[in-house]
């Protein structure tokens, strides 16, 4: 049962359909390989998401593209179970949806292949078709697995309309100056950036491995035009927020990790929950990490991301989880 929240939340970004192939090794080249298991998985940041909005308690719109074929159909059947808002998900006419085919050996290393297709195609005009959940929303969240003048545009909707944004940089891939107000006297259009210590290393320039280093790195962001506030996520030591008048580091809540996927997609969405629910900086955190902590427990993504009641519950608790705690 999902505990209510007052958090209104859009998300404007990708869904992907993952193939997970299980291999006894890698393929050799010319050799024909049969995987030991076969898994497909609901998944990308904005629908990923989208469906911890949910968990959180949150009402949740998607606005995102899929293709016309069999995977478009599962992911609105799993929007439609999850009660998010897909009435601004396009069909793309020509493109599939986005496919991923991670490939894991026995040792639990991985390679993916990414196959971008209808995620590619998101467009201005879908944005401005949504405009309505856009602009209705406390938080706007954004990633970068969708084009960025999509995001852009639904920056400018939600901010117009009062609304925050919050934009997770992952993957890490566009330099920081794509990121940024392209002249001086436009306003920036980001205001919380939460990236991991990879996207905050690729986004300065500057090593990020300790919380010293997420501090300088933070400051260095918030100085190029992020309006409110940067978070640094940090994996098992948790998390640093900083913002132009304060500074805030929660620890992370000790678990046994089984699997990170998800991990950044859980914190970023439980963030933006707190902050739509006008909660303090240091609630927000607390939420986040937990959220992050619950979901590095479980194996795979979509099934690993947290209900509103077992991040309560870890928040309570103090840190001790209890072994389903992070399944209801
Ligand atoms: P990403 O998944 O983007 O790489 P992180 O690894 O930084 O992001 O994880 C996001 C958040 O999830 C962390 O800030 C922390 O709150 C939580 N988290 C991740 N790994 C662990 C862990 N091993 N133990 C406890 N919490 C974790």
């Amino acid at each position: 049962m999902i505990s209510t929240s007052t958090a209104r939340i859009c998300v404007v970004g990708s869904l992907v359909v993952d193939l997970v192939v299980w291999l006894p090794y890698f393929p050799r080249k010319g050799e024909t390989l049969h995987p030991s298991r076969f898994q497909i998985f609901a998944g990308g940041k904005g629908f990923n998401q989208a469906v911890t909005a949910r968990r959180c308690g949150a009402e949740a719109s998607l606005v995102g593209r899929v293709g016309m074929d069999a995977f478009g159909e599962m992911l609105f059947q799993l929007m439609e179970r999850e009660a998010i808002d897909g009435r601004f998900v396009a069909r793309d006419p020509e493109l599939g949806t986005s496919l991923g085919i991670p490939m894991i050996d026995p040792n639990g290393d991985n390679s993916i292949i990414g196959i971008p297709r209808a995620n590619t195609r998101l467009s201005v005009q879908d944005v401005r078709a949504a405009q309505p959940v856009v602009a209705d929303s406390h938080v706007l969240l954004l990633q970068l697995e969708v084009p960025l003048a999509a995001s852009i545009h639904a920056a400018q909707i939600a901010q117009g309309a009062g609304a925050t944004v919050i934009l997770n940089p992952a993957p890490a891939h566009l330099p920081l100056e794509a990121l940024l107000p392209s002249e001086m006297s436009q306003a920036g259009w980001i205001d919380w950036l939460i990236p991991n210590e990879v996207e905050a290393e690729m986004l300065t320039g500057r090593p990020v491995r300790s919380v010293e280093d997420a501090r300088q790195a933070a400051r260095a962001l918030l100085a190029c035009g992020v309006r409110r506030g940067v978070v640094i996520t940090l994996g098992a030591q948790g998390a640093l927020a900083v913002t132009q008048d304060t500074e805030h580091y929660a620890p992370a809540f000790p678990v046994t990790p089984v699997d990170p996927t998800g991990a950044g997609d859980a914190f970023c969405c439980a963030f933006s929950v707190a902050l739509a629910e006008s909660r303090s900086l240091e609630d927000a955190l607390r939420f986040a990490n937990a959220a992050g902590a619950l979901c590095v427990t479980v194996a795979g993504a979509e099934p690993s991301l947290p209900y509103r009641a077992s991040i309560e519950r870890l928040v309570l608790s103090g840190g001790k989880i209890r072994s389903h705690d992070s399944l209801s």
